[in-house]
Order: C-alpha cells, then sequence, then structure tokens
C-alpha cells in the first residue's frame, strides 16, 4: 500500500485531508508519526503553490513517501491581494489574528462595502517519490466588514463576511464553513485528481 505524510503540524487540517483520502488504498501517516514533528520549512515562495509545493518536496525527500501540504491565506483586492502568502504574519514580528486583523481594518478605512471584495484561497500540493507533482486551488469568496463579528473560527474570519448568507465566517457554525470554505473546495479538486492517480 502507498505511504502518505500529511505535512501539516494542524490537528484541524491533518482530520479534514484525512477524512478525503479514506477512500484510497492509502497508509496515512502525521508529521509525528514520521518523526518529523519539529520540522521548521520556511514558507519564502512568492505564491501559495510555491511554499505548499515546497513543503510537500521537503517531506517526500526526508520519507520517501507521497506528501501532501497545504498553503493559505486571504487576498483583499482593494490592496492589490494582500495580505497573501504573508497572511499569517502580516502584521509582522509577533503577530497574532487580532494584530492581523487590526493592520487590515486600517488599510481599509474609508473604503465602501462594494469595494471591499476579498477571496481566501487554499492551495494543496502532492510530491510523489517518482517526480509526480501537483496543486489544486480552492477559493471562497466574500467581503471585508468593517468590525470583528462571531466568536467561531480562527485568523480573519471575523472580518470576512459571506453575501450568500451575510454573516462572517466566524458567526457561522464550523462544520458548514468546513463543507463552503477554500480549503473544502481545494480538497473536493485533490480527491478528483487522485482518482486518476492512485
Ligand atoms: P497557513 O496556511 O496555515 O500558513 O495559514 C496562513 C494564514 O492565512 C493563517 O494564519 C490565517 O491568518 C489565514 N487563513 C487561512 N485560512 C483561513 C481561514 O479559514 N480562516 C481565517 N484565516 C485563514
Amino acid at each position: 500500500m502507498n505511504k502518505v505524510v500529511i505535512a501539516s503540524q494542524n490537528k484541524h487540517k491533518l482530520e479534514e485531508i484525512k477524512d478525503i483520502l479514506k477512500d484510497f488504498p492509502l497508509e496515512i501517516y502525521s508529521m509525528d508519526q514520521v518523526g518529523l514533528k519539529d520540522l521548521e520549512i520556511v514558507e519564502d515562495g512568492h505564491t501559495f503553490e510555491e511554499n505548499s509545493m515546497k513543503k510537500a518536496v521537503e517531506v517526500m525527500k526526508r520519507t520517501n513517501a507521497i506528501a501532501i501540504a497545504d498553503d493559505s491565506g486571504l487576498e483583499v483586492e482593494a490592496i492589490d491581494n494582500r495580505p497573501g502568502v504573508y497572511s499569517a504574519r502580516f502584521s509582522g514580528e509577533g503577530a497574532t489574528d487580532e494584530k492581523n486583523n487590526t493592520k487590515l481594518l486600517d488599510m481599509l478605512k474609508g473604503i465602501e462595502l462594494h469595494k471591499r471584495s476579498a477571496r481566501f484561497v487554499s492551495v494543496i500540493s502532492v510530491a510523489f517519490p517518482d517526480g509526480e507533482k501537483l496543486s489544486v486551488r480552492g477559493e471562497c469568496s466574500g467581503v471585508i466588514g468593517f468590525e470583528e463579528k462571531g466568536e467561531n473560527g480562527f485568523g480573519y474570519d471575523p472580518l470576512f463576511i459571506v453575501p450568500e448568507y451575510n454573516k462572517t465566517f466566524a458567526e457561522i457554525d464550523s462544520d458548514f464553513k468546513n463543507k463552503i470554505s477554500h480549503r473544502a473546495n481545494a480538497l473536493k479538486k485533490l480527491k478528483k485528481e487522485l482518482k486518476g492517480l492512485l
């Protein structure tokens, strides 16, 4: 059976990816299980594709197994698609969700709702030991609100309004978010791609 390592330290992402892979004949391992718990990979790429593929290739080389990695972030049109790949560290050294959200609101001051379009992006990359590689991209469109709303989720969720529901990601139930999110959309594509390969 093929061995797959999921190159994420995030338990939530690990479970979501595992769930998608359960239909395939694969042995699934976490980073802890292959002794790579403390592996730090610098995300120095300029695109989500570069960062996620860098992580997947690094883990594939160290384990000689199929490796799956993801990279995600928020793109806001009015500010040239920032914070993009810098989403986690948008407010600089010692960045927190709170500081990142405050910085985003400051940068969007005076900008009307119809010009506050944004999208969450998730790119999942797979590196195979025989050199084969693939990346899939999932997106979720929304609008950046004028204040934080809701208690669920993490990151930019309290500012990200999904127009169809007129609620932020932090106001909707997490199970429902996980069905419509950028990551869910990328995982659906991943499943299709893997069907042709595994
Ligand atoms: P990473 O893919 O774990 O490196 O996440 C990058 C950053 O993007 C996170 O730290 C968050 O700031 C942001 N982000 C990615 N996905 C989400 C999401 O679903 N909700 C809120 N913020 C997110």
